[in-house]
């Protein structure tokens, strides 16, 4: 791979100003840790918001070059922008919208604007320092836009995208007004993680519904690209927290710092006394009122336990100028003072509360002192708080209570999980973490641990890597079948100087794009302009050759002079005869076929059955996409039941179902034009797998093109049915 560029909202390190000038403090933040080695050794580079505004271009520079010995380049982004941007459109539409905070969402076209400037900064810094195939690595939700726009502007450089919170199911993103641009952002990268599985089954699934888009397992299939979709759960520095518990445990009790003894000595106090902790930023994603709510229900339903126990609730300010995050620090304050009063004594404080960060070491004496920790969030990407936990109890002993709804909870499945909105049944959880055998919380703490320790951050990053390395592998290989230009002029060539020549044209996605109800695919007037030039070319056959019903295709071409070839080969009318049916009809199966269908369109709304001579077909093009897809499985199983030494076959279509005699193909009809009509120049040009049987069935030496992406026998792939206009356009100009 070549050389790695990050790009994320903010820099892996901070700028300080003072008196003495500018310096910088690198930030130990996860990200930061994780793709360290990436970073330092690779000649790579971190590209982000450096969190200052410098007041002047001297400032700018200073910055900029000190930035630079760290390899890091800034995007300056203005007041304005910040606001709009930043403020606005990622953390007061799209944070809230994700995290299923609907009701939080505000929709203001400003903020879109900004966004969108943001990520067109983002790409115009990127694209200045990249070379030719670099990788480039986004990250999170401020930056949703940037994949796509890269892609337009720079197709040579590979694109990974990390979302870091969740991605929320359909029904929620559908609410967007821009969805469709945020979908088509994000799918110019090459290879999309997530923290879980449901988060990409969400993003999947809307990537379907609203842009149509096949999927594949975890491939989208784009007109001329696929695009990777995998789960990377993010991990911790295992090994760090590991080491700093293991230091803080040994020291003297008169070493510890004075956060630490003061725990000690309340502990010491009353030495059966537990503490439970919490620690989280003050948003409203993390379910600090509810939990404030289930601790004060545990008092009542618990008294014996008062008195002997503390919530340790440790909030960190955050987004400290919006509305919703001022109204939740109220709203907590008041609960805090609530459940102290009504609980509290002289010798007992039930909640102690912080309202600020900590150090990093005061961290760590809190999660080694703490016997449970209460993490739970209304929505979480992942909560790397409960991993720290997790790591830091190098005695095995504590007992982690996790929401369902963070994203840590899939791979924490030992801890004891909650529906955060719950209060009585978290109530029960503490009871249960306090009541818990020493036996039973070591054993799920220590298989916890082996899990995390062994996902760690530095695992992650580098999984996350060789997988977009992986996924460039497969879009090269892919690659290789299409067909280039060079190809194009060749066979133009061959074409002009062939003394007869014979061109196989399926219709539909072919010539044509889908529509929704099949009768609307008519032929548009360049079409028809272009096909009656290509039939009238020097010693050409055109043959057009589909699954339609001969009606429609008479209706259509029957004034032209083409060949054609309808319903999979069962009716052929060569140019200037009349219509010759392929077989005799034996149709009595269609009596018992019509009404599994039909209870299938019944099931299935959007979808409908065609009857043609040798054949029903169910369509399912406009029916919900999964359904559709679900339906088209069972119907195949149904059918294949019924059809048992029925002489009949099942064609699966692009989004149709075709039962039909068999023995009937595109390839058996092919061939047998062929036979009666030599030729020295063969082309076959179709999209879906009826058409394989041309491109298996006619002689080697045949032009196989397959239109769009997918596996294929065909020598050649296009991306999509303008692309076959314009090929067939050059191929009758060349002289
Ligand atoms: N943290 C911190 N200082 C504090 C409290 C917490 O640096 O005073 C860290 C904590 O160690 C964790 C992170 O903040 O790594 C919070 O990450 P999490 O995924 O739990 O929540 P987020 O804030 O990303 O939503």
């Amino acid at each position: 791979m070549n050389r790695l560029i990050i790009a994320s909202n903010r820099l892996p390190i901070k700028i300080n100003k003072s008196e003495k000038g500018m310096e910088v403090i690198p930030t130990a933040g996860g990200l930061a840790t994780g793709l360290k080695s990436y970073h330092k050794g690779n000649n790579s580079v971190w590209i982000g918001w450096p969190g200052i505004m410098p007041e002047s271009k001297k400032e700018e520079a200073t910055v900029t070059s000190l930035l630079e010995k760290e390899q890091c380049l800034p995007v300056f982004l203005s007041e304005d922008l910040i606001e709009n941007y930043y403020d606005g459109y990622s953390n007061a539409t799209l944070w809230p919208l994700f995290h299923y905070f609907t009701e939080f969402t505000e929709f203001r076209d400003i903020y879109w604007q900004a966004y969108k400037t943001v990520n067109e900064l983002f790409a115009e810094a990127i694209i200045n320092n990249a070379g030719e195939g670099d990788t480039v690595w986004v990250h999170d939700y401020q930056l949703l836009l940037l994949p796509n726009i890269l892609r337009e502007k720079r197709p040579d450089l590979n694109i990974g995208f990390f979302l870091h919170i969740p991605f929320p199911s359909y029904e929620i993103i559908r609410v967007l007004p821009w969805r469709e641009e945020i979908i088509s952002g994000l799918l110019g990268a090459d290879l999309i993680g997530f923290h879980t599985y449901d988060y990409a089954r969400h993003f999947i699934s809307s990537v379907k519904r609203l842009l149509g888009y096949d999927v594949d397992f975890n491939q989208i299939k784009l007109e001329n690209r696929q695009v990777f979709i995998d789960v990377f759960p993010m991990g911790i520095d295992y090994d760090k927290f590991e080491k700093l518990a293991l230091e803080v445990q040994s020291k003297p009790i008169q070493e510890r710092s004075k956060e630490h003894q003061d725990i000690d000595r309340f502990l010491l106090s009353m030495p059966d006394r537990k503490l439970i902790l919490s620690i989280d930023r003050l948003d409203y994603t993390k379910g600090i009122p509810e939990r404030l709510k289930a601790f004060r229900y545990f008092l009542q339903k618990y008294p014996d336990y008062r008195e002997k126990v503390s919530l340790i609730m440790l909030t960190v300010p955050s987004r400290t100028d919006v509305e919703q995050y001022q109204n939740l620090k109220n709203e907590v304050d008041v609960l805090v003072g609530n459940i102290n009063g009504e609980f509290g004594s002289l010798n007992w404080n039930p909640v102690i509360y912080f309202y600020r960060s900590l150090p990093f070491e005061n961290l760590i004496e809190l999660y080694s002192s703490a016997d449970i920790a209460l993490l739970t969030p209304l929505r979480d990407g992942m909560n790397l708080v409960a991993k720290e936990y997790i790591a830091t109890k190098v005695n095995h002993k504590g007992v982690l209570i996790l929401s369902e709804m963070a994203g840590a909870s899939k791979e924490l499945g030992e801890a004891l999980s909650v529906n955060p909105n719950n209060i009585e049944a978290t109530a029960d959880a503490i009871f249960k973490a306090l009541t818990m055998s020493d036996d039973a919380s070591e054993k799920a703490i220590k298989a916890m641990q082996k899990r995390i320790k062994r996902y760690d951050i530095h695992k992650w990053a580098s999984e996350f890597v060789q997988a977009l390395k992986k996924t460039i592998e497969k879009q090269s290989d892919f690659h290789a079948k299409k067909i280039s230009a060079k190809l194009k002029s060749k066979i133009a060539d061959e074409f002009s100087k062939a003394k007869s020549k014979t061109l196989f044209l399926d219709y539909d996605g072919t010539l044509q794009r889908f529509f929704g109800n099949p009768q609307a695919a008519v032929p548009d007037a360049d079409l028809y302009d272009l096909l009656d030039r290509v039939a009238e070319a020097k010693n050409t056959e055109l043959v057009l050759i589909s699954g339609r019903d001969k009606e429609t295709f008479d209706r259509w071409f029957g004034e032209r002079n083409y060949n054609l070839i309808a319903e999979h080969g069962a009716w052929k009318r060569e140019r200037g005869t009349e219509w010759k049916e392929r077989k005799p009809s034996h149709n009595e199966w269609k009596e018992i076929i019509l009404p599994v269908l039909e209870s299938y369109v019944d099931r299935t709304p959007g979808s409908l059955i065609e009857e043609k001579t040798y054949s029903l077909v169910w369509h399912y093009r406009k029916a919900d996409i999964e359904l559709g897809a679900l339906r088209a499985l069972e119907l195949v199983h149904d059918v294949s039941n019924l059809i048992i030494n029925q002489d009949l076959e099942i064609l699966e279509g692009s989004k149709v179902i075709e039962v039909k005699v068999s023995g009937i193909n595109k390839g058996t009809a092919a061939t047998e034009f062929l036979y009666e009509n030599s030729t020295d120049f063969v082309m076959a040009i179709g999209d879906d797998w009826t058409d394989e049987f041309l491109f298996k069935e006619l002689p080697e030496t045949t032009y196989t093109i397959k239109v769009g992406t997918g596996n294929s026998v065909a020598k050649y792939y296009v991306d999509n049915y303008k692309d076959v206009r314009m090929f067939l356009e050059n191929l009758i100009t060349t002289k």
